[in-house]
């Protein structure tokens, strides 16, 4: 008999990705279709990166590393973070990890005593539920609203706090590519010291910002010692595969989540976590070479859409993804997504796939070369004026 608890991490089954499934079914049929679904970049890890892990792993650095991450490295994201907020950070306030998405059940099974609520806000990064149910925690959607541009109401944060051990957010967001702002963030950090919440904060898409400027929750007063950072290098460096990231937190609270890691994963791949150091220290001009193309697509979707009447931008200020509103054609983002894959070979997400607030939106990945997005996007626009 196996436990039931993984099957239970994904709420009600796989129903959300099912046009991403039918698209990879059609392309090993060998129907080209056009793929926007996944945040996967479309150039691989840059060769310069590679070289560091082979140097690393041929000299030797194969056996187990130390649990919370090589020093040079921790040293390394501690440095960062410190320029980048201001806030003062030692090595001892990073655990490097295998991604991000082992970070994010990391600090919940941290964060939250079995059975308590732990809250999420809709639209949510696929995974986030389950991540959640998965330490044992009751997870609680809160609702925020595409009128609102997806920015989260605190007192609606407020409103479901009691009894909460954590709330969970992640600006730049996924899906909608929207940065929460000063105020925003000024708000849920009131929330989380009035209700004594730890605050993750899910920062993967930091290095992605197109308009205004990324702020740490972590940043703002007194709230370095209740809020845990998730980092990751998945999409700052085009290291998906890698599996590297951290969580930036108080210390006790890192030494806390160490213990974990001596249980499962038994820490990072020294030759990744040397590649990681190297790729760090290539500095801010590498990570912008990274992000620029999905600068540059941004833009070329506000370009292709400022004409349409029929299809709206959710304003989306950083990450690989953008959100379009399609409820003028009268369908929900899962009927229209599975009928653009039916009739133009074009795979998007479903809004429905990241929670209820994003019904009739679809998400669309900004990950495939200029020329091919922007005559996508110009396909999708004339077929939604079709139905409308
Ligand atoms: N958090 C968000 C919001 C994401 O979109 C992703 C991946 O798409 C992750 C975390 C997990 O990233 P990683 O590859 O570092 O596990």
């Amino acid at each position: 008999v196996l436990s039931p608890t993984l099957t239970n991490l994904i709420e009600g089954g796989s129903d959300g990705w099912e046009v991403f499934m039918r698209a990879r079914k059609m392309i090993a049929n060998g129907t080209p279709v056009t793929e926007l679904t996944i945040g996967e970049h479309d150039i691989r890890t840059d060769p310069s990166i590679l070289a560091a892990m082979d140097v690393s792993a041929r000299g030797g650095h194969t056996g187990y590393a130390t649990v919370p991450g090589i020093a040079e490295l921790r040293a390394e994201v501690a440095a960062r973070v410190q320029t980048r907020t201001g806030v003062p950070t030692e090595p001892e306030n990073v655990m490097i990890t295998p991604g991000g998405q082992s970070a994010l059940f990391a600090s919940h099974l941290a964060a939250c005593p079995f059975g308590q609520k732990a809250l999420y806000l809709d639209p949510y990064y696929a995974t986030y539920p389950g991540t959640l149910r998965g330490v044992g925690a009751v997870a609680v959607p809160i609702q925020t609203r595409a009128e609102d541009g997806f920015q989260p109401d605190a007192r609606e944060i407020d409103a479901h706090a009691d009894g909460a051990a954590s709330l969970l957010i992640n600006s730049p967001n996924n899906p909608t590519g929207v940065i929460y702002t000063r105020e925003t963030l000024e708000g849920i950090a009131d929330v989380c010291k009035r209700h004594d919440l730890w605050l993750i904060s899910d920062e993967v898409y930091d290095t992605q910002v197109w308009e205004g400027a990324h702020l740490s929750p972590r940043a703002l007063p007194d709230m370095a010692e209740r809020t845990l950072v998730i980092g990751s290098m998945s999409k700052s460096h085009a290291m998906t595969g890698s599996r590297i990231g951290w969580i930036v937190g108080p210390k006790d609270a890192i030494a806390h989540i160490a213990n974990l890691a001596t249980h499962t994963t038994y820490g990072v791949a020294g030759f990744v976590q040397d590649a990681a150091l190297f790729a760090l220290r290539e500095g801010p001009e590498f990570e912008a070479k990274i992000a620029a193309p999905f600068e540059r697509r941004r833009a070329l979707t506000v370009d292709i859409l400022k004409g349409q009447n029929h299809v709206k931008l959710i304003p989306a200020d950083g990450a690989m993804y953008v959100m379009l509103n399609i409820r003028a054609t009268g369908l929900s983002g899962e009927d229209f997504a599975n009928q653009l894959l039916d009739t133009h070979h074009i795979a998007v997400m479903p809004g429905e796939s990241f929670g209820k607030a994003a019904a009739g939106h679809i998400r669309v990945a900004m990950t495939i070369d200029d020329e091919r997005y922007a005559e996508a996007l110009r396909t999708l626009c004339e077929y939604v004026a079709s139905l409308c």
